[in-house]
């Protein structure tokens, strides 16, 4: 044979050879991408009822659903018959420095939990500094963030000189500031008008930085300045920043703290309605518990700690000294998992005058540590009414947050799972479908969140498979770490990050922009 033929033969067959591999590369990283979650009751988020069939997702979204066939060499999951839902979203959370610290994200994946919104009450990380800590730091869930109006305050105010109005020239650089971080994905302006840092603020610097935030077509979100004594005031508040914006607004954990208000949430719940009769885009997160978590000094809502009157308001509508516990306290650790009664008892005071002195040994203890890092005292106060809770949750534009961080309160490890097993089978106050829309669709329209939120094609791979008849959750004030039950398998971006109660080790969060 002519030599040149035979090197062109060679070169022919070494040609051919590349290419089949090339073709069966491509053949097999297609089939090895897909999943099928196959033989599941199909809750989408939308709210409408469940279809019977599976889901295929490919990378991180998904391509198929109802009626369809495995695909030779995908890999299958069988279902059993359980619930697909899109995975959850938390309207109101703390939970990045535990997802941070604890990599196994199991406070939020064992609630099936896939979305964080953090940037809550008024306090917010830098969109930048989330760039950087979502590449150094990955955590298993995504994470979203509005920009707090207190973090603003501290940065152009001054960490130490926040108890007054900001000036005009303040608010100003607020405005500069806010509007940087909404076009860097920021979901809107979130306020903890009830906390020191933001409460001596007045109505008009919050309106202010409000129409930055709709200018930019983006959201308000707040802890209202009162969730008591002077309620009806922080909700006018709120609803005449949605009348002058037009923006959507919504109420961070709602509830009723104040003993002589409970039984009326419905006359609340008019109150708002009345409202988005009128064309105000008023809605509101809520927790499923009758005890919240925060500081010690909210408690004061005049902020006059040493007044006896005050204390005795306190103990007497606001919370209930015998069931509620100190669940953090660096002065004393030892008063930690104690209620107020039996710790006023330990220090042979009244349980007025021992409110006063928790407050005023943790100020002290800041005064001479200012390096300490945390929290240095908080309290899980029983203060709200069951009744109550369950028309917050039942409330047709209420969308289910935890407001948690991990420990203290259980909140942190069980919201999502408390809703499905106590609120939907147990006590029958709404639908499972419905549930799942507060936890996914509803909350992502709410929010401004994309591509999220339901089982649709074209959205991302966040899902979770669930056990309607167990889902339960188990943490409770002195085991605030237990695992939910009936959470079967939770991915995130189509990644697996939980399953049997125990993490895989997968990190897939990504940080969502608006
Ligand atoms: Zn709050």
């Amino acid at each position: 044979m002519n030599k040149n033929i035979q090197g062109l033969l060679v070169i022919a067959s070494l040609l051919l050879q590349v290419n089949l591999y090339a073709q069966k590369k491509a053949i097999v990283s297609t089939i090895l991408k897909s999943t099928l979650i196959s033989n599941v009751q199909i809750i989408d988020g939308t709210g409408s009822i469940p279809i019977n069939g599976s889901v295929r997702f490919e990378g991180d979204k998904i391509v198929a659903i109802g009626n369809i066939k495995p695909i030779v060499g995908e890999k299958i999951i069988d279902g059993k018959g359980l619930v697909l839902a899109p995975g959850f979203i938390d309207a109101h959370s703390h939970h990045l420095g535990d997802l941070q610290k604890n990599p196994n994200g199991l406070s939020t994946s064992n609630q099936g939990i896939t979305t964080v919104v953090i940037g809550q009450d008024g306090e917010s990380y830098p969109m930048d500094s989330l760039v950087l800590d979502m590449r150094t730091k990955p955590v298993v869930a995504n994470i979203a963030s509005y920009t707090g109006h207190s973090s603003l305050r501290e940065e152009v105010m001054g960490e130490k000189n926040l108890f007054r109005n900001a000036t005009q020239a303040e608010v100003d650089k607020m405005k500069l500031i806010l509007k940087s971080e909404l076009d860097k994905g920021s979901l809107g302006l979130s306020t903890g008008l009830e906390y020191e840092q933001a409460f001596y603020s007045n109505r008009d610097e919050v309106i202010q930085l409000a129409k930055i935030a709709a200018s930019e077509k983006t959201r308000y979100i707040s802890h209202i300045r009162s969730e008591d004594v002077t309620m009806a005031d922080a909700l006018d508040e709120i609803i005449q920043i949605g009348k002058i914006t037009k923006m959507p607004v919504q109420i961070s954990h709602i509830k009723l703290a104040k003993k002589s208000d409970w039984g009326t949430a419905s006359n609340i719940l008019a109150q708002l309605e009345k409202a988005r009769a009128e064309g105000v885009q008023i809605t509101a997160d809520v927790y499923p518990y009758t005890f919240w978590n925060s500081t010690l000094r909210v408690l004061f809502p005049a902020r006059d700690y040493t007044n006896l009157a005050s204390a005795q308001l306190a103990v007497t509508q606001l919370f209930d000294p015998s069931e509620s516990y100190i669940v953090q306290y660096a002065p004393h650790p030892s008063y930690v998992g104690k209620t107020v009664s039996i710790i006023a008892k330990e220090r042979k005071e009244s349980e007025a005058q021992a409110l006063m002195s928790l407050v005023a040994i943790a100020a002290d203890f800041k005064e001479k540590n200012p390096g300490y890092k945390g929290s240095i005292e908080a309290i899980a106060a029983k203060s709200m009414n069951e009744a109550d809770v369950a028309k917050f949750i039942a409330w047709p534009y209420s969308v289910i947050c935890s407001d948690g961080n991990a420990g203290g309160h259980p909140r942190g490890y069980g919201s999502f799972t408390r809703v499905l097993g106590k609120y939907v089978r147990t006590d029958k106050v709404i639908e499972l479908t419905n549930a799942i829309h507060k936890m996914t669709g509803q909350t992502a329209s709410y929010l401004g969140i994309k591509e999220r939120g339901t089982i649709a094609i074209g959205n991302k791979a966040d899902l979770v498979l669930l056990n309607p008849n167990t889902v339960i959750d188990h943490a409770n004030i002195g085991n605030s770490h237990a695992l939910s039950t009936g959470i079967e398998m939770v991915w995130v971006n189509g990644t697996l990050i939980y399953k049997d109660q125990k993490a895989t080790g997968k990190r897939p969060g990504v940080l969502i922009k608006r």
